[in-house]
């Protein structure tokens, strides 16, 4: 069994990057800026957001972080969003999910400028990652696919299941995994209501496990030799820990890990690789990699 090390492979991901900006700056360009926006305090998101502003600076990227209040309307939160993308210094734009309730998350996404859509939500790209159009992929099956290919783990033919279908992770994992010169596997979607889940998973080649719930997946559900990637994070109570709390996976990691060829640990699995993939995206709309400019 060997590890998929997130977290040193984002790393490595983001000095290429620097060291990128740095030429595009020698070059009299200018440098990538990403806006991120947040609405309330939920300790989670403030942390995520954090974290991308964070690898901003690793990157070499200047960053507006935008929060606003849980009080915030629709209606304000949407002028928000058109003053990034009338602003040209901004080149992506993101919006941390989820948002409060009372506000509509279809509605934000869409107002967001699909060109500066660097978390790859938008309806135009998601549309185009299914017909295999250039675009901005969301940055968690993008960091899945980049994981396996720095890995040299080949995905074409494999077989491939997905547990979950939310419209961040699991369903652009699933289109991505099967998506002709990308992941070419044959891929199986499950969800709350699929049956026979545990024999399902048991075909699979490579799992990729996206439901939010601690240790669902145990060793009787998958075969020898499987490749996961746990998506999963969930905060658990701990009070033997200074933050209170620790992070699980979906997978029952002690007792699958050793049935596996290779698994994504949680922390230090996929999550990294999402925000590194984020600031890639980024690049790619500083340099106009998708939609020329106008
Ligand atoms: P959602 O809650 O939006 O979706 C969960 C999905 O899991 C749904 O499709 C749901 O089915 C399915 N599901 C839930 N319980 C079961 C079950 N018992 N059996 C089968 N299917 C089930 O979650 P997200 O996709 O947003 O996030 C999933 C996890 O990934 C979370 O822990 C989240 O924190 C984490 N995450 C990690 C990221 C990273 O960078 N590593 C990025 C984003 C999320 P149904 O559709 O039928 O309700």
């Amino acid at each position: 069994m060997q590890i998929l090390d997130g977290k040193q492979t984002s790393e490595t991901i983001k000095q290429e990057i620097l060291a990128e900006v740095e030429q595009l700056m020698a070059n009299g360009g200018k440098r990538p800026h990403l806006a991120a926006i947040i609405v309330g305090h939920d300790g989670a998101s403030e942390t995520y957001v954090a974290n991308k502003v964070k690898a901003c600076r690793d990157c070499g990227f200047d960053s507006t972080l935008l929060q606003f209040e849980d009080s915030i309307s629709e209606a304000e939160l949407l002028n928000e969003v058109k003053k990034c993308n009338r602003n040209e210094e901004i080149d992506g734009i993101i919006v941390q999910l989820p948002l409060p309730h009372h506000i509509n998350e279809h509605k934000i996404i869409e107002a967001i400028d699909y060109k500066k859509d660097v978390d790859g939500f938008h309806p135009e790209n998601v549309g185009r990652l299914y017909i295999g159009m250039p675009c901005y992929i969301s940055a968690t099956p993008k960091g899945i696919l980049e994981l396996l290919t720095r890995y040299h783990i080949s995905t074409k033919g494999k077989k491939c299941v997905v547990l979950g279908r939310s419209n961040i992770v699991g369903k652009p994992t699933a289109a991505l995994m099967m998506q002709k010169d990308m992941g070419d596997a044959t891929v199986t979607i499950l969800h709350s209501h699929s049956q026979n889940l545990k024999e399902e998973c048991l075909q699979a080649d490579i799992l990729v496990t996206a439901i939010g719930q601690p240790h669902f997946v145990t060793a009787d559900m998958i075969k020898d030799g499987v490749v996961i990637l746990d998506i999963g994070i969930t905060r658990v109570a701990d009070s033997t820990r200074s933050k209170g709390y620790r992070l699980l996976g979906d997978v029952d990691f002690d007792n699958v890990a050793p049935k596996c060829s290779y698994i994504t640990p949680v922390p230090g699995g996929v999550g990294p690789m999402t925000v590194s993939m984020l600031m890639l995206n980024t690049l790619a709309a500083a340099k106009h990699t998708y939609y020329p400019k106008e």
